[in-house]
């Protein structure tokens, strides 16, 4: 049986990559430079794939910032006002990616986007009018010639055009216009390809997981049947991932295509699909079978025992997805050896899909050594946490008395203003906090003075939200690094690894924590903090917390048990924090969720079932507790969930604050139009940008909000959290904010008066 990998990491052990890339943007390094370290990186890749055994290696998954990006460049979909800027074909590259301010002139980066399910994210290609769709670039041609050079034979792979033409946006255009030329281009990639003797190309249609309507399902037949309808001297790979594809399974075997990858770990289906009918005999199934999203080792048992039931004879052994999405290597680790035998990053996947494939022959070494690892007893249990959560019960989960009444008792005990001002959690992380930290991480500095140091910053702070008048304050969050990684830490159950590093964006890597066994909370956690902050004003500081979903999906996750349970047991241990915060005279506490609509799944009809049937209550489980008069307020980043608003109500918190800034008004139509109960905080300013906002403008703002919001359930705070910005434009910023809030109250007051 043989063996491929749908893509693997470009980054290399040690995020050479980021280093070049950045290093170049910088100037500091030539496009030469840069351009041989590309080519470096692939060599090894490649070499490390051969010397593991693997039969189909990718080329062309390699990228500089992003393959989405390249295939539209591939294709010369290039908005005008890149070409414009008449740089050096890597340069408009790089200006698509980041966009360019220069003598050239001053262009803003294409959108950018999560990619599926995962925390990668894309550049979403943009169609005009203008645009001629054609095959101006030579990467995954040139990239093919450069591993066949070192002797290894590659399977290119593509993005494919109808995911291509789902994810892209049309600027007064519709796809229907380019249709023609896209599907020419591809056709001549095909052409090309087969010349220069390729043997496979994977054309990636991640996008055929989702729900697909009629209209979906006939573009695609109508471009595959056009792409496949003249003989050719190339096999065509059609890949999927991150799901099942159920919509349209029954049409793929009709194709005239070579070989369909589906993954058998995400699709929950896909087994389904391929044993209710017979699998056709002219085509080869790739079946995604080994994780490239979680960094576990594979129970080969479990893997054989579903190999056994595919009804092709000959099939291709693959990975579920992209192994992007996964370290590098374990090998780069220290953890104790008992610890890293469980674990399997990108190289050692690569041993896996190898022993797996060969044990399906006969009973091979690394058989047995899988074996034990699967039956023995990996994590001791926590008797009593287990029983916690098993005594759960409906009332545990329902926060008591209802909004409404717990509302009144919040008015009185809190009396706060109308339109209360506030701010989402962090102040500026200067180049002092961060540098501190790192110095107190390696034991430059110890405990007592890096704890000074911080009240120091959290005294500053909170005497600047008293001289700008803020309602309700924060402590400011100069202690966290990371909002995950931070409660990781201080929450028994979490490993931080050293290197495993996967690409989030271009140049951007992030490391998620590894939930490793049980989750419970050591100690106390953010009570000092609050408290203190607490201490020095009259005005309610704000408990600071990460709320379960977002810690859960900011991880890797365990495999051995549920996530809903994972998650739930992280309910519990915030759940503690939050009592504790209270217990200690904190009055309004925020549970941030920051990452709660990333993970819905991809099919609008898993969204409850799948998921927030589980997420929301376990947010609900960390608050419930709380007395009546204790404010429980929920941050979001995103702004579109108006189609999630009910479930968003659900989490029962008092307050929400959410993005908004930049054109969101129809949201706010469809809190309105939904009754939504919570109250809000849309953000009044975009904290990504630099930018001062004046009090006029926030004031106009407000009044926008104020049409579509009553005004009791109105707050008012910026976007999101300030960590990243300076402390000049934040301090100018929100005082404007509150000026502005302080206006429109006093009109409001006066309106009340004259009627
Ligand atoms: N409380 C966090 C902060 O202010 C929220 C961050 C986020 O939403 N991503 O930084
Ligand atoms: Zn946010």
């Amino acid at each position: 049986m043989k063996t491929t990998v749908v893509g693997f990491p470009r980054i290399g052990a040690d995020r050479e990559l980021k280093r070049i890339t950045e290093s170049y943007l910088h100037q500091e390094s030539t496009a030469e430079e840069l351009i041989q370290e590309g080519r470096r990186l692939r060599k090894a890749h490649w070499q490390l794939m051969r010397n593991a055994g693997i039969d189909l290696i990718p080329s062309n998954d390699f990228s500089f910032y992003d393959t989405t990006l390249d295939t539209a460049v591939l294709l010369n979909i290039i908005p005008k006002r890149y070409a414009d800027l008449k740089l050096s074909t890597l340069d408009t590259y790089f200006a698509l990616a980041r966009g360019y301010q220069g003598d050239a002139g001053d262009v803003t980066a294409l959108p950018m986007k999560k990619w599926f399910n995962t925390n990668y994210h894309y550049l979403v290609p943009e169609f005009e009018t203008d645009t001629q769709v054609k095959v101006v670039g030579t990467k995954i041609f040139d990239e093919y010639l450069e591993a066949k050079t070192n002797g290894i034979e590659t399977k290119p792979v593509i993005l494919g055009p109808f995911t291509l033409i789902k994810l892209a946006a049309f600027k007064g255009t519709t796809y229907q216009e380019h249709l023609p030329q896209l599907v020419a281009a591809y056709q001549e990639i095909i052409h090309r390809l087969s010349q220069q003797g390729t043997q496979w190309l994977q054309v990636d249609e991640p996008y055929l997981v989702k729900d697909l309507s009629e209209e979906d399902r006939s573009l695609f037949l109508k471009i595959y049947q056009n792409l496949t309808n003249s003989p050719r001297n190339i096999k065509l790979l059609l890949q999927t991932y991150f799901g099942d594809v159920r919509d349209i399974y029954e049409d793929l075997l009709e194709l005239n295509i070579d070989g369909i990858g589906l993954d058998f770990v995400e699709g929950k289906h896909s087994l389904e699909l391929v044993t209710a009918s017979d699998f056709p005999e002219d085509k080869l199934l790739f079946a995604g079978v080994i994780n490239g999203k979680n960094i576990w080792r594979n129970d080969y048992q479990k893997s054989l025992i579903l190999l056994d039931k595919l009804p092709p004879k000959q099939f291709v052994l693959s990975t579920s997805c992209s192994l992007l999405h996964v370290p590098y290597s374990v090998e780069q680790e220290s953890f104790p050896a008992e610890i890293t035998k469980h674990f399997s990053f990108a190289k050692e996947k690569l041993t896996e899909l190898k022993e797996v494939a060969e044990n399906l022959d006969q009973e091979t070494e690394g058989w047995g050594f899988n074996q034990k690892l699967f039956r023995e007893n990996r994590i001791v249990e926590k008797e009593a946490l287990s029983k916690q959560l098993a005594a759960l019960t409906e009332k545990d989960f329902q926060r008591q008395p209802e909004f409404r009444t717990r509302n009144r008792l919040q008015k009185q005990t809190l009396d706060l203003p109308l339109l209360p001002t506030t701010t989402i959690g962090s102040f500026p992380q200067t180049r002092e906090v961060k540098s501190t930290r790192a110095r107190f991480k390696k034991q430059q500095i110890n405990n007592e003075d890096y704890t000074a140091f911080l009240k120091e910053k959290i005294a500053d702070c909170v005497a600047f939200q008293e001289e700008i008048d803020l309602d309700v304050f924060v402590h400011g969050e100069f202690e966290r690094n990371d909002m995950v990684e931070y409660f990781g830490e201080n929450l028994d159950g979490f490993l931080f690894s050293k290197k495993a590093w996967v690409q989030s964006y271009g140049t951007r890597c992030v490391k998620p924590p590894i939930i490793w066994s049980d989750v419970s909370r050591k100690q106390s956690i953010t009570v000092k903090w609050s408290t203190y902050a607490q201490s020095l004003t009259d005005k309610p500081v704000k408990g600071m917390l990460t709320g379960p979903v977002t810690i859960l999906n900011w991880s890797f996750p365990r495999e051995d048990i549920s996530i809903k349970e994972s998650t739930l047991q992280i309910a519990l241990a915030i759940q503690e924090e939050v009592l504790d915060l209270e217990a200690n005279g904190i009055k309004i506490i925020q549970i941030d969720e920051a990452a709660l609509r990333e993970k819905l799944p991809l099919r609008k009809s898993d969204w409850y079932g799948e998921y927030l049937d589980w997420a929301i209550p376990a947010f609900r489980l960390v608050h419930s507790k709380v007395a009546p008069q204790t404010q429980i307020h929920t941050h979001m980043c995103y702004s579109e969930f108006a189609d999630i608003l009910p479930a968003i109500d659900q989490m029962d918190a008092d307050v929400i604050s959410f993005e908004a800034s930049r054109s969101n008004l129809a949201l706010l139509d469809d809190l309105k139009a939904q009754n939504f109960q919570t109250a809000v905080g849309p953000g009044v300013y975009d904290i990504h940008s630099p930018r001062i906002p004046a009090v006029k403008e926030l004031e106009t703002t407000i009044e926008t909000l104020l049409e579509k919001i009553p005004t009791e359930k109105l707050w008012i705070n910026p976007d999101c959290g300030l960590k990243t910005r300076g402390e000049k434009e934040t301090f100018e910023s929100l005082a404007n904010l509150t000026r502005a809030a302080k206006e429109i109250r006093e009109r409001l007051v006066n309106e009340t008066i004259e009627n």
